[in-house]
C-alpha cells in the first residue's frame, strides 16, 4: 500500500510583460538552454554529477537557484533516460531557448493587483527583473488566485518559456489538505485518446479490457471552424474589436463543452476499481521529436492541453490520480498484435497489415495508451484476445447525451463513418 499524495497541478498563462525588456527574458531563456546543454554533455562525458551544478553555475549568467534547478532538470532527463528510454538521448546540441525554471520568491514573485489582476515579476538575470500581468484560462486564473490567498496552497517553482515566440509561465501548485491516491495503487487504467471531434476511453484491467466508450463531440469542431471562417471575415474587412468579440465567444463555448467532456470521462472513470487516468504527454512531446504531421494537426486543432487539465483536475478532486505516457506510435500500433505501421490507420479506421485487425482507429490508440500506461505503473499487460464493442455517445450542444449506440463487433470490423451501428 503507498500513501496517497498531494494535489499539484501546473498552471499554464501568457506573460503579458510591461516592463518593456521581453528581449531580456528571450535572452535568458537562450542562457538556460546552454546551461541544459552544458550540463548534458558533461554528463555524457561521465563527470559525477554532483560536481556538474558548480561547475556549470559558476559560467551560467542567470539567478543561482535558476541555474540550480535547470541543471536538475537536464540531469533527470539523462536519468529517464538511463531507466526508462523514456524519450531518447537527451541532445546537447540543440539551440534556441529553454524554459527558464524558478523557485517561488528567488527566481520569481506572484502577487494580487488592486484590479483583480496577478502581477508577476520574474528574475531573468542577476538583478535584472522582467514584470507584467498574467494572462491565461479562466480555471487556471482561478486556480492561483485562490492559491495566492488560501494557506491550503503552496506555490512552487515555476516555468518561464517561448513557445510559438510567445512568453509564457508554467506555475506549479499544490493543494497540502486535498490528497490524490497513489497511481501505484490503481487497479484500472483509463487510457485517454483526444481528438478534435472526440475522445476515445479504454479502461484496462489485470482481467483485460473492461469497457471501452468513445464520446463524440462534432459540435466543437465545427463551432471553432465555423468562428475561424468568421473571425478571418472580419479581420480581413480590419474590423478588429468584432474579430476579439468573437474570439472571446469562441473560447468559452469551447471552454464551457471540454468542462461537460472532461466531466464525462471522470464520471466515466469513476465506476472502475481504483481507476488512474492516463494521458498521452504531448507538452513533453514538443520539446523533443517531431511526431510527424497528424500529431502537428492535433497539437494545433484542439485545446488539448486544456481538456487534459480539466480532466485531470477534476479527476485529483475525486482523488483519481493521472498519469502521463510517451505518445509515439499510439496511434498506428495494432492493440492486439503491436504492429506498428502508419498505413494501418485511414482517418477513423484501422485496419492492421499484419494480423488484419479492425477497430475503431481511436478506440485503438486508447488502448495503445492504456496498455503504456499499465507498463508505466509496472503490471504485466493482460492479454488481449478480444476487444469489446464500441460504444459511442454523442455530446449534443445542448450537453445532453444520446443514448448508447453499439457499433459492430471488432471481430466483423468497424463501419469507417460511425453512422451505422447495430443497436442493443
Ligand atoms: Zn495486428
Amino acid at each position: 500500500m503507498t500513501d496517497s499524495q498531494a494535489l499539484v497541478k501546473t498552471l499554464d498563462f501568457q506573460l503579458n510583460i510591461q516592463s518593456d525588456n521581453e528581449s531580456l527574458l528571450y535572452d535568458a531563456t537562450l542562457e538556460a538552454r546552454s546551461v541544459y546543454n552544458e550540463t548534458t554533455r558533461l554528463a555524457k562525458e561521465g563527470v559525477d554529477w554532483n560536481a556538474i551544478p558548480d561547475r556549470v553555475a559558476d559560467d551560467a549568467n542567470l539567478v543561482k537557484n535558476t541555474t540550480q534547478r535547470v541543471v536538475a532538470k537536464a540531469l533527470g532527463a539523462m536519468e529517464n533516460y538511463y531507466e526508462y528510454d523514456d524519450f531518447g538521448l537527451p541532445s546537447h546540441t540543440k539551440g534556441g531557448s529553454y524554459p527558464l525554471r524558478a523557485n517561488y520568491e528567488e527566481g520569481y514573485n506572484l502577487s494580487l493587483t488592486d484590479d483583480g489582476d496577478v502581477a508577476f515579476r520574474i528574475s531573468a538575470k542577476p538583478y535584472k527583473h522582467v514584470k507584467g500581468v498574467l494572462k491565461g484560462s479562466d480555471a487556471h486564473l482561478d486556480i492561483l488566485k485562490i492559491a495566492l490567498e488560501n494557506d491550503e496552497w503552496k506555490i512552487g517553482t515555476a516555468e518561464a518559456l517561448f513557445h510559438n515566440d510567445n512568453a509564457e509561465l508554467h506555475v506549479n501548485v499544490t493543494n497540502t489538505e486535498q490528497t490524490v491516491r497513489d497511481k501505484h495503487d490503481s487497479r484500472t487504467v483509463v487510457g485517454v485518446d483526444v481528438n478534435e471531434d472526440n475522445v476515445a476511453l479504454t479502461a484496462l484491467s489485470e482481467d483485460g479490457v473492461e469497457d471501452t466508450l468513445v464520446i463524440d463531440f462534432p459540435e466543437i469542431k465545427f463551432e471553432r471552424h465555423r468562428y475561424f471562417t468568421m473571425r478571418k471575415r472580419v479581420q480581413n474587412a480590419g474590423k478588429d474589436s468584432i474579430h476579439d468579440t468573437l474570439e472571446g465567444r469562441e473560447e468559452r463555448f469551447v471552454r464551457d463543452r471540454l468542462h461537460k467532456v472532461s466531466r464525462h470521462i471522470v464520471e466515466w472513470s469513476r465506476q472502475f476499481e481504483k481507476p488512474c487516468i492516463v494521458f498521452e504527454d504531448l507538452k513533453e512531446m514538443r520539446d523533443s521529436i517531431d511526431y510527424g504531421t497528424r500529431m502537428n494537426r492535433r497539437l494545433h486543432h484542439l485545446p488539448f492541453r486544456a481538456l487534459q487539465f480539466y480532466t485531470s483536475y477534476k479527476a485529483s478532486f475525486e482523488g483519481i490520480p493521472t498519469a502521463w505516457i510517451n505518445p509515439e506510435y499510439t496511434s498506428q500500433r495494432c492493440p492486439m498484435c503491436g504492429h506498428a505501421e502508419r498505413a494501418n490507420r485511414n482517418k477513423k479506421r484501422f485496419k492492421c497489415k499484419s494480423c488484419g485487425h479492425q477497430d475503431h482507429s481511436d478506440r485503438g490508440a486508447s488502448v495503445n495508451i492504456a496498455v503504456k500506461g499499465v507498463k508505466k505503473l509496472d503490471w504485466n499487460v493482460p492479454a488481449l484476445n478480444s476487444l469489446p464493442v464500441v460504444r459511442k455517445v454523442r455530446r449534443q450542444a445542448s450537453g445532453l447525451v444520446d443514448s448508447p449506440t453499439v457499433t459492430h463487433p471488432t471481430a466483423r470490423g468497424y463501419q469507417a463513418d460511425g453512422q451505422v451501428g447495430v443497436s442493443d
